[in-house]
């Protein structure tokens, strides 16, 4: 499959901290490729450097970074605006991150495909309200004369997911899209997300710290530790086959139904993930993990666990 994204060697730091550390993905088109790993594990920051949205005071370089073919890396910020909410698109966890309060609905829906697209007002209110609808919306005529605080944290959501389709991007980034929703309405999020990308042949890149998430909708599975992708493989494969000890200490925290019983202790990874200063040399989770050896303070090797599965780490883990 071509890349629509490809990220290489992407390092970002604020001061003295390393955010990101040479982490390496790809999002091939109508695929979700989701980066899952604990807060401030560098997930969050990957996606906002992807997108040049990072905070003041954050430093991005990267070998690669290129959409569709383009090379973005060297954008400035009024040529990367005419790519944002146009052909790469971004969600968020709190939908007030991207709802402007004081605005109607429809007018802040409206406004992106009249900006990006010199569409007429009556074209985008159309194309506003068949979104609506097709992210499950009913009355979408009442809702785009709304304002986002008449609306429920999951309606927001569904918004937030029409407002970033309205100019049929190719590539969505959806950071921790469903955290802040009840469990109902989380499912029908995910529902929503994968039938669009059906109908759509949508790129999703998916951040996630949620597991149960990954394995419903992920085609691939990126894990990240302390600003690294420390294993990579498709969903089944690291599902079935893991070979990082994070990844296995991240999968013994999830119960798995039939295999848990009733009362028996979860797993959890002892100790937090480190703040890591630049020029950092070994293995980031030589602290916490149970296999660590003095070579694991040294380079650590990317090995091939398998067809299109990656590993960072001095062991070859058995099966
Ligand atoms: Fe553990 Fe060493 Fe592998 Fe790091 S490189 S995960 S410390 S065995």
């Amino acid at each position: 499959m071509t890349a629509l994204l490809e990220v290489q060697d992407l390092r970002v730091t604020f001061g003295g901290t390393a955010a990101v550390r040479g982490a390496s993905l790809a999002v091939a088109k109508g695929e979700t490729h989701c980066l899952v790993g604990e807060s401030g594990c560098g997930k969050s920051v990957t996606s906002l450097a992807i997108m040049g949205l990072l905070a003041r005071g954050g430093r991005r370089e990267a070998s690669a970074l290129r959409f569709a073919g383009l090379e973005i890396g060297g954008l400035n910020e009024r040529e990367m605006s005419r790519l944002r909410g146009d052909r790469m698109a971004m969600i968020f966890q709190e939908p007030m991150t991207s709802l402007n309060p004081a605005y109607t609905v429809g007018s802040q829906m409206t406004e992106v495909l009249r900006r990006h697209r010199g569409a007429t007002r009556a074209q985008a209110v159309d194309r506003a309200a068949e979104l609506l609808g097709r992210v499950g919306i009913t009355a979408p005529g009442l809702r785009l004369g709304q304002f986002p605080h008449q609306l429920s944290g999951g309606l927001r959501q569904r918004v937030m997911i029409a407002m970033a389709l309205m100019c049929d991007p190719e590539l969505l980034i959806a950071d921790e899209p469903t955290t802040a929703l009840d469990v109902t309405v989380q499912a029908q999020i995910l529902r929503l997300l994968a039938g669009l990308q059906r109908d759509l042949g949508l790129g999703i890149l998916l951040i996630t710290h949620d597991l149960g998430v990954v394995a419903r909708i992920a085609d691939r599975v990126s894990v990240m530790y302390a600003g690294e992708v420390v294993e990579s493989a498709p969903t089944a494969e690291l599902f079935g086959n893991p070979r990082h000890p994070y990844t296995r200490g991240l999968l013994a925290c999830v119960p798995v139904p039939g295999k848990v019983k009733r009362g028996d202790p979860l797993g959890s990874i002892p100790g937090v993930v480190p703040r890591i200063p630049p020029g950092f040399r070994g293995c980031a989770f030589r602290d916490r993990c149970e296999y660590a050896h003095a070579e694991c303070s040294g380079p650590i090797p990317r090995q091939q666990a398998g067809p299109g599965h990656e590993v960072l780490c001095t062991l070859a883990l058995a099966a």
